[in-house]
């Protein structure tokens, strides 16, 4: 396994030359226009290290009608990619490859990879291609070694993770593509092992009330001022449900900035929109928000807990009459921590780095755990970049070379350990 590790080191120039293929091909999403190109640079690859290769587009009326995105064009293209080696257990290794769109203040060209202070920065470099590129390179080093995979490997890398609701990951899951024994998601940070996530859904309160002039208010029923007291019976769920904790840790960085030691429950009121002039008494007032859910609790208890909160508020005034809608998104998922697929993670991410790998919780949420949902397998996420140095999602995004040296060897460990 040495050799294996020894190899590696040398073989960075390797990896930056597909991550900056991988990062020229402008994946952003949306509108997500280009997955058909990275997929058929990818294809040949996987094919030349023995891999079973196949490109799955998701058919487009099922897209439309679980996406309903106007802003979406192309096609849904995803690679999926499986070696059998004969082995008793089989791993999942998954990421994306869609982007986030570049935005604004960058200082390096955004799709051409530039290389300074020992960082190679691009869109899309940490968040999530430079997993790709670092799992073909210790794809490559063991074949050369002649060594055998330790798993046979059903591999997927798929579109629209960064926008959902339904990720190429999520049809691979209805259509039956992810079957294995363990889950290795390579999206995410490094900085620790991910156990788990928090669940998300969105809420919408309409609150309705009378249009009428605003010289004789008293004459209608104001839907603005009538949200005052639903947003404060929002307010007072929200301290008691952001008193709880999960049994999850938080990451250690979000705890050191933070002092949060474990994952804890969320309510956010995001949106409100009402009123068309400042002399009309507005007839409706639509409040928005979403409720992040740790893996203790469930989607029922967190809805009656809010429905609860709002009839109180509602018949606390002079009876508002209102609306409850929402939407369920990605459920929560966790794995134990004393799973020994999660320690074996583990081991080999401390075993290639100098910093110590713990184990976390996620405060956000995964497409992952809508496959999780199906599949049951033990699950953990654990990426290329940093936390707090990456800059996913913003200008300057990037990662370290020496990360990417380390997550090819902890790829190259993890397969054949
Ligand atoms: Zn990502």
């Amino acid at each position: 396994m040495n050799r294996l590790s020894d190899r590696i080191d040398p073989t960075a120039s390797d990896t930056l030359r597909i991550l900056t293929d991988l990062v020229g091909m402008p994946t952003a999403v949306p509108p997500g226009d280009n997955y058909e190109e990275i997929v058929d640079y990818l294809m040949p690859k996987f094919a030349d290290l023995g891999f079973e290769v196949e490109k799955v587009c998701i058919p487009e009326d099922i897209f439309k009608q679980k996406m309903k995105n106007p802003e979406l064009h192309g096609k849904r293209a995803n690679l999926h990619a499986y070696l059998d080696v004969c082995a008793d257990r089989t791993l999942v290794i998954y990421t994306h490859l869609d982007v986030v769109p570049v935005g604004d203040g960058w200082t390096f060209p955004p799709y051409e990879g530039t290389i300074a202070d020992g960082k190679f920065y691009a869109r899309g470099s940490a968040d999530s291609k430079a997993a790709v590129a670092a799992l073909l390179t210790a794809l490559t080093q063991i074949r050369e070694l002649g060594i055998t995979p330790a798993y046979n490997l059903n591999i997927a890398l798929t579109t629209d993770e960064e926008i959902g609701p339904y990720s190429g990951l999520c049809y691979f899951a209805d259509i039956g593509l992810l079957s294995g024994d363990y889950f290795l998601c390579m999206d995410g940070e490094g900085d620790d092992v991910i156990i788990g996530t928090n669940g998300i859904l969105t809420w919408r309160v309409d609150v309705f009330g009378r249009t009428y002039h605003s010289g004789s208010s008293f004459l209608g029923v104001n839907a603005l001022e009538k949200s005052v007291a639903m947003m404060n019976g929002m307010l007072a769920l929200k301290s008691e449900v952001e008193d709880r904790r999960s049994e999850m840790p938080s990451s250690h960085v979000v705890a050191d900035k933070t002092g949060f030691l474990n994952v804890k429950p969320i309510l956010n009121i995001t949106m409100i929109e009402s009123g068309v002039k400042e002399n009309v008494v507005p007839g409706i007032c639509t409040i928005r928000g979403d409720r992040r859910v740790i893996p203790e609790e469930t989607f029922d208890t967190a809805i009656e807990e809010i429905e609860r909160a709002l009839a109180n508020a509602a018949g606390a005034g002079a009876d508002t009459r209102y609306e409850f809608t929402y939407e369920l998104g990605y459920p929560p998922m966790y794995t134990d921590a004393s799973h020994p697929w999660i320690g074996q993670v583990q081991t080999v991410a401390n075993e290639v780095s100098d910093r110590k790998i713990g184990i976390a919780g996620a405060q956000g949420s995964l497409d992952v755990a809508y496959v999780i949902g199906i599949t049951g397998q033990p699950v953990c996420c654990h990426g290329v970049g940093r936390v707090l140095e990456s800059r996913a999602h913003a200008e300057d995004e990037n990662v370290r070379i020496e990360d990417l040296v380390r997550y090819t060897k902890f790829l190259g460990l993890l397969l054949t350990e």
